[in-house]
């Protein structure tokens, strides 16, 4: 969904005096905190460094636990190996393919710190439940919400504006609604939060004199005050996810369109379910990944696959559950059979295409080879 004036944006950049971090990246952040109605954002090189600071930013001790859903991308769990922390697994709703304050809950130890949902294909997790469950034990909650910029929460407000959690964290990958290339931001509304992701993303240095440990004694001194990254974004990335960001809404009015039109023809087609959208919630479809009863189908999900490739319909499986990947195996010692509604999904779910791009056309063959599949035609 790159248009002309995505690249007439980034264009300009070239011409101008800054090329890394700078005005581009400051008028991005403002952008995103005022449309998810957040008071701080901070932009970062991608999603992943940006959760490697948000969980840096909240200093809470090595060996200590947070919580987060198996349902995702490996980055949602790294970042908390990155801190020497260990990720913990809780399982997801069978409706939502979320975790809950429940699933949460029921995995809970005394060295729980952190609770990290995950708004898993757009949908929002149950912030207001998370929250209070953070609340009632003392916890920090950071939200990946990675797949849900546009989406709002039941209680009306947008995904972002950090109500219930310490910060939330979106991507601006390719893949993603909004792209910056590569792309991530955080939000917060505290202010302590965001002056330590602001010092992590550059090497942990500041040149603001009220921050330093001793009088500034020149214009060129700076002082680094924490074991920072270099975790900038660039003004092309800023330029073109600033871009992006205006057409938000009519990328959501038309990825929810397409939901609809998908959910209508699949609603009584045997062997698949649609999915489920929460009341309240808006959810800014990330993905259209319905659940398929391949085994009483009669196919593997590969030959599925396959049938649907032949009709030139492309598709992808979201998630393998993360700790089922060989090094959380090898380093957790975290075996299969933990999150059982996680695997279940995991063995049922094939995405479908979704972006604001498909024409009504695309969607009437995406529907038609998934129909003649279950029904076992040959295209
Ligand atoms: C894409 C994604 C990330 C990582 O985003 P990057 O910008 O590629 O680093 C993290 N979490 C989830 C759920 C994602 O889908």
């Amino acid at each position: 969904m790159i248009d002309e004036t995505d690249v007439q944006a980034v264009l300009e950049v070239l011409h101008a005096p800054y090329l890394t971090q700078g005005p581009r990246v400051e008028e991005f952040e403002r952008a995103v905190a005022e449309r998810v109605g957040a008071k701080y954002c901070v932009a970062f090189c991608n999603a992943t460094s940006g959760l490697h600071c948000a969980v840096r930013a909240l200093s809470l001790d090595e060996g200590t636990e947070g919580i987060t859903s198996p349902n995702t991308f490996v980055a949602s769990a790294n970042c908390m190996a990155y801190c020497g922390m260990t990720p913990v697994f809780a399982d997801i709703d069978p409706r939502t393919y979320n975790v809950t304050a429940e699933t949460m809950s029921a995995r809970l130890t005394d060295r729980t710190r952190l609770l990290l949902p995950v708004h898993f294909a757009g949908q929002p997790c149950d912030m207001e439940a998370i929250g209070a469950l953070a609340k009632s034990r003392g916890l920090r909650v950071i939200e990946d919400a990675a797949h849900a910029i546009g989406s709002i929460y039941a209680d009306g407000t947008p995904v972002g504006n950090c109500r219930h959690s310490d910060m939330t964290v979106f991507s601006f990958h390719p893949v993603k609604t909004v792209t910056c290339a590569e792309g991530g931001a955080v939000t917060t509304n505290d202010p302590d939060l965001y002056r330590r992701l602001v010092l992590l993303r550059t090497h942990g240095i500041t040149k603001d004199p009220s921050q330093m440990t001793s009088p500034s004694p020149a214009p060129w001194y700076y002082e680094m005050l924490e074991l920072g990254y270099n975790y900038r974004m660039t003004e092309m990335q800023a330029a073109l996810g600033r871009s992006q960001l205006k057409r938000l809404d009519a990328f959501k009015t038309r990825r929810r369109e397409i939901v609809a039109k998908y959910n209508e023809a699949f609603a009584d087609v045997p062997h698949m379910r649609t999915p489920y959208e929460a009341p309240g919630v808006s959810s800014c479809f990330h993905l259209y990944a319905p659940r398929f009863d391949f085994k009483s189908m009669g196919l593997t999900r590969a030959e599925f696959g396959k049938r649907l490739h032949s009709y030139e319909v492309g598709w992808q499986v979201l998630y393998i559950p993360v700790y089922t990947q060989p090094w959380y195996e090898r380093t957790y010692g975290v075996r299969r059979g933990l999150c059982p509604e996680a695997e279940a999904y995991y063995e049922e779910t094939l995405a479908l295409p979704l972006y604001p791009k498909l024409t009504d056309d695309d969607v009437a063959r995406v529907i038609r080879a998934v129909r003649e599949t279950i029904e076992g035609k040959q295209p």
